[in-house]
């Protein structure tokens, strides 16, 4: 039996899932695949990335749940690599690990005033809205007239259309209800969305953009000398990519209607300029502006400021300039490009030469770029790999390093309940959650949905509700605070007898009980040839 440990449960970590079960089913050879992740929820940024108001990229998850449902897959949630478990320990109980915890961390401007309050990374307000256990429920008053969103990438674009929309038509969304709230005693009345280059350099996609004019009650302003490709672009590089780019020309049809068309509705206003960059966040206790200057491109096509300044009012700033991969404890890293230095997946050492046993998948392996699904492809390569690793071989696969990886003997009994992590973690009082405890809180989102008679499912509010609907004390009594929507629970049961580690810093939960879990998972149907998944 090949045993994989696969770290991260979003779409590259189940992707690769999915790929190493079909994969190794085509070559004959038995599989089983661990998925661990942090968080006691599968699905990463599905479920905290992607805005609720996008319904049908959401859906994904349920493709995704069926790689999770696979019998040869098995979710081990709330395990944190690096205080849970070490690399070493992995790799000492797995025959390959496959690294694929994506990128969690905002890009800095680097300019001053970035740490005023009033001053977000875009990655906190999307956690926010999507309810990530890391983020308090509470963590934003929406209390700014004027917000300014630096960058012209979809998180922007996100961002900037949860401001801007009217909370009503996010009722019947798993948006969390205090989140819900905030939306709708909001005073944002003007959003503006900030890129340092033209219209045609911007990084949005077509439909995304298109979205913002359909918003009822919202009104998209361009300003025409911004929208005019050759303007600020004497070298004429933006003309150049609406030639080559279907995107980019879309993207100037939606741009340039919208610098022509004239009377507003009077409500919320949504402003898209370019050829703006920001050098200084203004305030002294909170943000009350943003310094843009010109910019431009040159005959000889270089970019840069102009010197001519202006000020922006702004209470909130929202920078927007894309996402970064947080080194992995003991895992090779390239500081420089942010991504696990890899050949085909294989992770490789400080020599450059592939580690055995070790392979990373999606934007951890090739920067945060791509939609959703670039990480299927991606994550067959890496599975191809290390397929491709195994020794004697697989027979019909080139090997080209034959005997990094032991090739697995047929018919071995080890069974997922005999998990050599679940052991090792329950030495140490740590036990995961199980896909049937997920499972749980999936059940809690609907039943307070229910309560609340909004759609399918609410997002549970902060870390203490999502962990007593995974783990109720036994003694647990639900308690609605009056009129509000909150699930209160009585603390969590008593601390774990293990000595204290560090705690952890972005995804504390409650103690854990040193006792190993009954396993309440139902029997998984016999292993079929070939899962549907
Ligand atoms: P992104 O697409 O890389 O966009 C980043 C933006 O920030 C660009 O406009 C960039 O401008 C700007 N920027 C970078 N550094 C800056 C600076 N110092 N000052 C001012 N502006 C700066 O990143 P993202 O929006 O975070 O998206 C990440 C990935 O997730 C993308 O692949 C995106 O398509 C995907 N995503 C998709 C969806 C969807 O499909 N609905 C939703 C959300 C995210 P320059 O181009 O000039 O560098």
């Amino acid at each position: 039996m090949l045993h994989v440990a696969v770290v991260g449960s979003g779409p590259a970590g189940l992707y690769t899932a999915e790929a190493l079960v079909k994969q190794a089913f085509a070559l004959d050879v038995p599989v089983r695949v661990d998925v661990l992740d942090r968080l006691p929820t599968p699905y990463g940024l599905v479920r905290y990335g992607v805005a609720p108001d996008h319904k049908s990229i959401k859906s994904i998850a349920q493709y995704l749940r069926k790689v999770l449902e696979s019998p040869d897959v098995r979710f081990v949630g709330g395990v944190h690599l690096g205080d849970d478990v070490t690399r070493d320990d992995l790799l000492s109980v797995y025959d390959a690990v496959v690294y694929a915890t994506g990128a969690m961390r905002d890009r800095r401007l680097g300019i001053p005033g970035e740490d005023l309050p009033g001053s977000f990374a875009a990655t906190d307000f999307v956690n926010w809205y999507c309810g990530h256990p890391d983020v308090d429920p509470s963590a934003f008053v929406l209390e700014a007239e004027s917000v300014a969103v630096i960058g012209v990438g979809n998180v922007a674009v996100d961002v900037a259309r949860i401001l801007a929309r009217d909370p009503a038509e996010l009722a019947a969304t798993d948006v969390p209800h205090p989140v819900l709230e905030a939306l709708q005693a909001s005073k944002v009345r003007e959003v503006h969305m900030i890129g340092r280059r033209g219209p045609a350099h911007a990084k949005f996609t077509t439909k995304e953009l298109r979205e913002l004019g359909e918003l009822p009650g919202v009104d998209v302003v361009v300003h025409a000398d911004e929208a005019d490709l050759g303007r600020y672009d004497l070298a004429g590089s933006g003309a150049e990519l609406v030639e080559s780019d279907r995107r980019v020309r879309g993207n100037m049809v939606a741009i340039s209607g919208w610098a022509s068309a004239g009377a507003a509705s009077g409500g919320r206003r949504l402003t898209v300029r370019f050829w703006l960059r920001p050098v200084e966040i203004l305030g002294t206790d909170q943000v009350s502006g943003v310094v843009l200057e010109r910019t431009r491109i040159s005959a000889d096509g270089s970019f840069g400021g102009t010197g001519e300044m202006e000020t922006l009012d702004a209470q909130m700033v929202l920078r927007s300039v894309g996402y970064q991969s947080v080194p992995l404890p003991g895992v090779p890293f390239d500081a420089r490009s942010c991504v696990v230095p890899n050949l085909a997946g294989r992770v490789l050492g400080s020599e450059g030469s592939p580690l055995p046993g070790e392979y990373v998948a999606g934007w951890l392996k090739r920067g945060p770029t791509g939609v959703i699904g670039t990480n299927k492809s991606d994550a067959a390569e890496t599975v191809r790999s290390l397929l491709a690793d195994l020794a004697p071989g697989t027979g019909s696969v080139a090997v080209p390093r034959a005997g990094l990886l032991k090739y697995p003997a047929a018919g071995d009994p080890a069974s997922f309940a005999d998990s050599p992590i679940v052991a090792m973690l329950a030495e140490r009082g740590v036990r995961p959650v199980s896909y049937d405890e997920w499972l749980r809180i999936e059940t809690a989102e609907a039943e307070l949905a229910k309560t609340l008679g909004r759609g399918e499912r609410v997002k549970l509010p902060g870390q203490a509700a999502i962990w007593s609907a995974c783990r109720p004390p036994e003694d647990s009594r639900l308690q609605l605070l009056p009129g509000a929507a909150s699930v209160v629970h009585p603390p969590p049961p008593p601390a774990s007898p293990r000595p204290a580690r560090p705690r952890r810093p972005a995804c504390g939960h409650p103690p854990r009980t040193d006792a190993r879990p009954p396993n309440p998972r139902p029997r998984r149907p016999p292993r079929t040839p070939y899962p549907d998944i």
